[in-house]
């Protein structure tokens, strides 16, 4: 049997080596000079290539059609990942919150060892090699047309073309009008873990300021979007920093988003804290009176939008002025106006709907022969090793059960 899989990244390896396993005859066509682009760049080149969490536990990681990968997971599991790798020269470590890294912190060598495995099953790989359309004929799939107009004939196509995010990587969804052309459902793509841009003034004052255990909180009217405990980072133009990118995977436009800078304390607690501060200083300005409570840049800001003189004395601030600098501590609102698109997004959201295909199999529902695997698919992760655990979960899936069809 004579499998196409198209896009050789994550998900496209994966699938080449498990339709190889399963005796086929596989071709993986890439666009690009060279295999894993985007991989090279994962985990700041580190490549955070799994999470070590319970199996059980990477469903609770995935931000949208969690139970879609109920049989991929079962296929191919984090602990599958980490002994391919092991197998094939590439040894782990995990670090904080179970993310798997390579030993030698190089991403290189994630593909190094995909590529070995691919080797030794024979898959033929042709670099350069752009698909430009599907040869379909009585709804079964009979090939790929690629650049330059040739028709590679198979029996099988598993599309693995990634998303729309850092198209400089070769994910450029362009793979998503090919197939909206043979009748696929495509839910709008959408960058997620991006950084959140925000239309308030005084964000640029505080850029590069990174604030630790702050929880964020994103509101659509009152219903919780996202609600977590972290760090944070301001930019030039808005928010980014772990918090805040999780956050950008649930933006909807017309969100809010409330900072509490102290968690750890309730409103009364921090009231008293703030009450110690001004005894401290009470002959002070009130504009010197934050630096043991607050960072050094975020204090002209907490002041300005606390409507109190930034020159009354201490001594004279009400208890009622007092509460409202508590609340602003524990709820600082910055309005967000988008996010920062597909050029900064580390995934992508949306794209081929996952009613478009059965989740045992990674197949097609409505044109025989052809299937899906990875970030093309309409499922998204956090960050922690989970978007790539998806591509590898399932692309072994659709390679295995391709063979099948
Ligand atoms: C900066 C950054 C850091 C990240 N870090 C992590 C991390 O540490 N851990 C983690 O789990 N996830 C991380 N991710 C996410 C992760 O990289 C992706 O979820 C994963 O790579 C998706 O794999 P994929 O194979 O589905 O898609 P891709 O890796 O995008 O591969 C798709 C391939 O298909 C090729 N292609 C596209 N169209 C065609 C066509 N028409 N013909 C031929 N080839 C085509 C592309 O050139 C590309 O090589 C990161 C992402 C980014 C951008």
């Amino acid at each position: 049997m004579k499998i196409i899989v198209v896009g050789g990244g994550a998900a496209g390896m994966m699938a080449a080596i498990g339709a190889a396993e399963s005796g086929c005859a596989v071709t993986l066509i890439e666009r690009n000079e060279k295999l894993g682009k985007k991989i090279y760049i994962t985990g700041k080149g580190r490549c955070n290539l799994t999470n070590d969490c319970p199996a059980d536990d990477l469903m609770k990681n995935v931000v949208r059609n969690p139970k879609f990968l109920y049989s991929s997971f079962g296929a191919w599991d984090n602990s599958d990942t980490i002994r391919l790798m092991n197998e094939e020269g590439c040894e782990t470590k995990t670090e904080r919150g179970g993310r798997v890294f390579p030993v030698s912190d190089h991403a290189s060598d994630v593909i190094r060892a995909l590529k070995r495995r691919m080797d030794r099953l024979g898959v033929n790989v042709r670099l350069d090699c752009e698909m430009t359309a599907l040869d379909i004929s009585g709804g079964l799939v009979q090939g790929v047309v690629v650049k330059g107009g040739e028709i590679i004939k198979a029996d099988h196509v598993i599309i693995a073309c990634g998303g729309a995010s850092y198209p400089t990587t070769g994910s450029d969804g362009r793979a998503y009008e090919i197939l909206k052309k043979i009748g696929i459902k495509i839910n709008v793509p959408r960058p997620a873990l991006v950084p959140i841009i925000c239309s308030d003034d005084w964000i640029p004052s505080v850029q590069g300021l990174s604030l630790k255990n702050v929880k964020l909180t994103l509101l659509d009217g009152k219903r919780k979007l996202y609600d977590e405990l972290g760090e944070m980072l301001f930019t030039d133009k808005g928010i980014s920093g772990p918090l805040a990118l999780s956050a950008g995977s649930y933006y909807e436009p017309a969100c809010r988003i409330v900072i509490d800078c102290k968690p750890g304390l309730s409103a009364e607690k921090l009231d008293e804290r703030i009450l110690r501060d001004f005894k401290e200083y009470s002959n002070r300005d009130f504009s010197n009176s934050l630096s043991d409570l607050l960072p050094k840049s975020l204090i002209p800001v907490v002041i300005g939008l606390s409507g109190i003189a930034p020159d009354k004395k201490v001594h004279q601030i009400t208890g009622e002025e007092r509460g409202r600098l508590g609340s602003l501590i524990k709820g600082l609102e910055v309005h967000p106006s988008g996010t920062a698109g597909f050029g900064e997004a580390i995934i992508t959201r949306g794209g081929v709907d996952v009613k478009e295909i059965d989740p045992s199999t990674m197949c097609a529902r409505s044109v025989r022969g052809l299937s899906f695997a990875g970030e093309i698919i309409d499922v998204d992760a956090l960050t922690g090793g989970f978007n790539l655990q998806i591509a590898w979960s399932t692309g072994y899936l659709a390679g295995t059960r391709a063979a099948w069809t």
